[in-house]
């Protein structure tokens, strides 16, 4: 039989698990529309460990969607800053505005895809969880399961590709009388049991309506095929001169970064590369793209070029740096003499006394 045939067995098993199985996330004890949307958002591109405090601040904050439309963009870029993607920060924004502004408020799918940053995945979980619409939401997690409970073994060329193709099943599964939670339930079993690299077959609430279990490599299902990896160096500069430090300033044409502060890319101030090491040197990848940056040590330039800008080491704190920057700028800070920014009046306070690599 297939599994669109034992679809109520289906329904009835993952639904139980759920029931006594979810982890107690802070938008599921306390659910509401905006907890939701806040959530989806956040969980975009971020583990839900690395979300949770800032889940947490953000509510503190911006309780609901009429605070977070009242607050300045400053704000409300400045409480993301870490979590990266900032286009997410400022969508989120702009829903509110626009949510606030509605008369009547969006309700089905098809207006909340109109929202600001709203995509098909986004609409399906938010109109499913909170107005229980019967759609399916389809992510990485949902095409693992579903490719494993049919023993899917096709290749795809795309996340995308996959995502098409599992749709029209995932839609049959769903428990139109309770999609929010089936939804969820599916995103949980794929977070924890039917993981990735180590499924835990043994637990599974479907193991007996599961086709592809006892598969030599399940890692392997589903075959999506991977953008070869593309290496990149860019070498940033650290320029500080009487306790201030000159950074680069986003400009609005960049998009979804516009108006933060970075490390200034070498080039933009010295004609030549140092011939000494960098003093510090951090790789990570994005996507497909293993970025390495070097950061050198250099003098400050006799000029400040056009959307540079001079900022005192006891404001660094208080601007938005984008997510690696501030780490770095910490790690860049502390080795000067950590004890001198956090306000130990015996600290060196001339660049003199500070470690040779960073003088
Ligand atoms: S039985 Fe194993 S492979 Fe099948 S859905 Fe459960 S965890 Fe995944």
């Amino acid at each position: 039989m297939s599994l669109v045939q034992q679809r109520l067995k289906f329904q009835k098993s993952l639904a139980s698990w759920y029931a006594q199985s979810q982890r107690p996330l802070p938008w599921r004890t306390q659910p509401s529309l905006y907890r939701t949307v806040v959530s989806e958002l956040m969980a975009q591109q971020t583990q839900i460990t690395t979300m949770l405090p800032y889940f947490e601040r953000w509510m503190r904050r911006f309780p609901d969607f009429t605070c977070l439309a009242d607050a300045p963009v400053d704000e409300v870029l400045k409480l993301w800053e870490g979590l990266g993607y900032y286009s997410r920060a400022r969508n989120l924004h702009k829903l509110a505005r626009t949510w606030v502004a509605a008369d009547p408020k969006p309700r089905t799918r098809e207006q909340w895809q109109t929202m600001p940053g709203i995509g098909p995945y986004t609409s399906a979980a938010i109109v499913s969880i909170a107005f229980n619409e019967p759609v399916a939401v389809v992510d990485g997690n949902v095409v693992r399961i579903l490719a494993r409970l049919t023993h899917d073994t096709r290749s795809f060329k795309s996340n995308g590709e996959a995502v098409k193709a599992f749709t029209p099943l995932a839609n049959e599964l769903i428990y139109p009388k309770n999609s929010g939670d089936h939804n969820q339930a599916m995103m949980e079993l794929g977070a924890t049991v039917c993981t990735k690299h180590q499924p835990q077959c043994g637990i599974c609430p479907v193991a007996r309506l599961c086709a592809g279990r006892h598969h030599p490599d399940l890692a392997q299902i589903p075959k999506i095929q991977r953008k070869a990896t593309e290496r990149v160096e860019i070498d940033r500069a650290w320029v500080v001169r009487k306790g201030a430090v000159l950074l680069h300033q986003i400009p609005a044409s960049a998009g979804q970064l516009a108006g933060q502060y970075e490390l200034p890319k070498l080039d933009a101030l010295a004609p030549v590369k140092p011939t000494a090491k960098p003093i510090l040197s951090k790789s990570r990848s994005i996507t497909h793209r293993r970025i390495k940056e070097n950061i050198f040590r250099i003098e400050a330039p006799k000029r400040t070029p056009h959307e540079h800008k001079w900022v005192a080491l006891d404001e660094l704190e208080s601007i938005t740096l984008s997510g690696p920057h501030r780490r770095w700028t910490r790690v860049l800070l502390q080795e000067i003499s950590g004890a001198r920014f956090l306000g130990d009046p015996c600290a060196p306070q001339d660049e003199s006394d500070w470690p040779e690599s960073l003088r």
